[in-house]
């Protein structure tokens, strides 16, 4: 994980790279760190365990000489803990040098033993400092920086996105990337590198991905890239659609309740331009009809929330498309030696399209003959590089840790995409298929009435449960993934015990955590559009309450038969079966965000976890 930095340009490169690293902060906190080549030519370097504001703070209090080349880091410990002089940057063993790491470097038990042998000593626990004291005793045997930074690249294994500052090259930064994210900002007289773009998106709109196994070299007024060969790449520059204030707090108390609130624009604008005449047509897939018609089944890899979102698109596929599908957690597929062959779809499903489990799901897919399709919210990210089709979700960036608005946008992606299958594959009834999309349509508004009409409700139920030590929570259909959802939201957030269950599972095991007063939360289908499964879930409804449950219905306006069972109704207006997750998580994320803000818990950045998760 982590967040990376660099800057060479004309101006102070210190409060570039702090802005920078503020916007990146989602991608780690345990320590933050600057280096910067000053106006004299001198290397300086501070950084400190904690958040960024330590560090901000004993910079304003102590500033670095003024300098115009820096790198900035963040970090998510994986080898070390969190402390000053586990903070990046590392020095080389002159001080002459700076460098900062992304990823885990494999081998760097035996690159430690190498250099420890020839007298070298660490001030760390990292595995990053072995490529900061590598590449130190390159430079000085090969006497060139670029060709040391080659060799270094050449040694590590495993993941890494490495930038380097030398004081005998002042207007310089290099950068090389392996499996770990780095994208360079294009600005007039000014260039900057980041982990993604949010980090120079109020510079600078025009980007450039590096890719795979890629070098950058980067002064002031250009950039070259190579591979860690040497060869010169091809490289495209794109212009990023997202709005610099996008990725701003505004008025609002923390970046969760913003991303939240703007759910209904992300659906809106991820079904945006993917409709014509009534019917889902997505022109990123123009041209795939072939692909889409020469599978015969789909995998859907991802993690966490994105994984859910799966399930959900799971449920839409097959009733859609009549195409089978499997949901695996991407860790799970990448090393359990799946059945896929060149009739598979893998469909990945990543917000930041960097997130390591799942990038390596993508890759091992490919080299098994399989197609893939890309989910994904960031242009440029890696997974949709190497994926032969991307549908993006438009959420805009999502800076809050826990995911919201991703979510929301990816279920709408799979919607999407799911109608626009049916359709190519000539399986989906063109009548139903414009009701569907009417429906779809519909929802922004839907999902806004949640937020006005519920929000106050379920803040006021939080505030009575803050000392709830553990919470269940029960649906069916897509009932069910929204209820994993729900318990996942409210153990980042909240640090509270819970779980999702599929409602009929329910006596197979689960009941026996009823006790009295114990709250569960109950995804109702709607009576109208599922009366089955609606009556169904009302008797397990009563199944728990004559055990004593605390119960707290999600059920559509004007559903009378919950009430005499429901402790608490939170009502979601009327929808298609398909599309009640879209509106029934919105309460469920209020509430976990609303808990966790009762408990005086950060909602932005819970503890231990990081956003865009770039490690195995
Ligand atoms: N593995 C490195 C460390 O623990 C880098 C972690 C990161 O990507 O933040 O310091």
């Amino acid at each position: 994980m982590c967040g990376i930095v660099g800057y060479v340009g004309a101006r102070p490169s210190q409060d570039i790279l702090i802005a920078g690293l503020a916007r990146l902060e989602y991608r780690g906190y345990d320590s933050a760190g600057i280096a910067v080549i000053t106006d004299d030519g001198a290397l300086e370097m501070r950084k400190r365990a904690g958040k960024l504001k330590v560090l901000r703070d004993d910079l304003a209090a102590h500033p670095l000489t003024a300098g115009n080349t820096g790198i900035g880091h963040t970090r998510w410990a994986t080898h070390g803990g969190p402390t000053d002089e586990n903070a990046h940057p590392h020095l080389g063993d002159d001080g002459k040098l700076a460098l900062i790491h992304n990823g885990i470097i494999e081998n760097f038990a035996e690159l430690r033993d190498e250099l420890a042998g020839q007298g070298y000593t660490f001030k760390s626990e990292t595995d990053s400092e072995v490529a900061a004291l590598l590449l130190g005793r390159e430079y000085r045997e090969l006497g060139d920086m670029l060709a040391a930074f080659r060799a270094v690249a050449g040694r590590l294994e495993g993941a890494f996105t490495l930038i380097a500052v030398h004081e005998d090259l002042p207007g310089v930064v290099l950068g090389a990337r392996r499996n770990s994210p780095l994208v360079i900002g294009l600005g007039e007289g000014e260039n900057f590198l980041g982990s993604d773009v949010a980090a120079f998106i109020e510079h600078t709109h025009l980007a450039m991905a590096i890719g795979q196994d890629q070098i950058v070299q980067m002064t002031a007024d250009a950039v070259v890239v190579t591979d860690f060969e040497g060869n010169p790449v091809d490289t495209t520059s794109f212009e990023v659609m997202w709005d610099a204030s996008a990725s701003e707090k505004g008025g609002w108390s923390s970046f969760m309740a913003k991303e939240i609130a703007e759910q209904p624009e992300a659906v809106a604008n991820t079904v945006r331009g993917r409709v014509r005449d009534g019917a889902v047509v997505i022109p990123e897939l123009d041209g795939l009809d072939d692909l889409l018609l020469g599978i015969s089944r789909i995998v859907i890899v991802a993690c966490g929330t994105a994984s859910y979102a799966g399930l959900v698109g799971k449920y839409a596929i097959e009733t859609w498309s009549r195409v089978p599908v499997e949901l695996d957690l991407a860790h799970e597929f990448r090393y359990r030696a799946p059945v896929i062959g060149p009739d598979t779809l893998v469909v990945s499903i990543s917000q930041s399209g960097e997130t390591m489990d799942t990038l390596m799901a993508v890759k091992y897919a490919r080299e098994q003959g399989a197609k893939t399709l890309s989910i994904c919210n960031t242009q440029g990210a890696t997974i949709p590089r190497e994926s032969d089709a991307v549908v993006y979700t438009h959420a805009g960036p999502e800076v809050a840790v826990a995911s919201t608005k991703a979510f929301i946008a990816q279920m709408t992606a799979l919607y999407v995409f799911a109608l626009h299958l049916g359709r190519v594959r000539g399986v989906l009834d063109p009548a139903d298929a414009a009701v569907h999309v009417q429906e779809l349509e519909s929802i922004p508004a839907k999902i806004q009435r949640v937020l006005d009409e519920e929000q106050a409700h379920v803040e006021q139920l939080a505030h009575w449960m803050a000392d709830t030590r553990a919470v269940l929570f029960l649906g069916r259909h897509v009932g069910y993934p929204v209820s994993l959802e729900g318990a996942l939201k409210l153990k980042e957030l909240a640090y509270i015990h819970a779980e999702g269950f599929a409602a009929g599972e329910l006596k197979h095991g689960p009941i026996a955590l009823i006790e009295p007063g114990q709250p569960v939360f109950v995804l109702v289908p709607s009576p109208r559009e599922s009366p089955l499964l609606h009556s169904k879930i009302v008797s397990n409804i009563q199944e728990i309450r004559a055990r004593g449950a605390r119960v707290i219905v999600i059920a559509e306006e004007g559903d009378a038969a919950v009430l005499p069972y429901a402790d608490e109704v939170l009502r979601v207006p009327l929808t298609g079966p398909m599309f009640e997750p879209l509106l029934a998580v919105v309460p469920l994320q209020i509430f976990a965000m609303a808990l966790a803000t009762a408990k005086g818990l950060d909602v932005d950045q819970p503890r231990n976890l990081a956003k865009s998760v770039t490690v195995e």
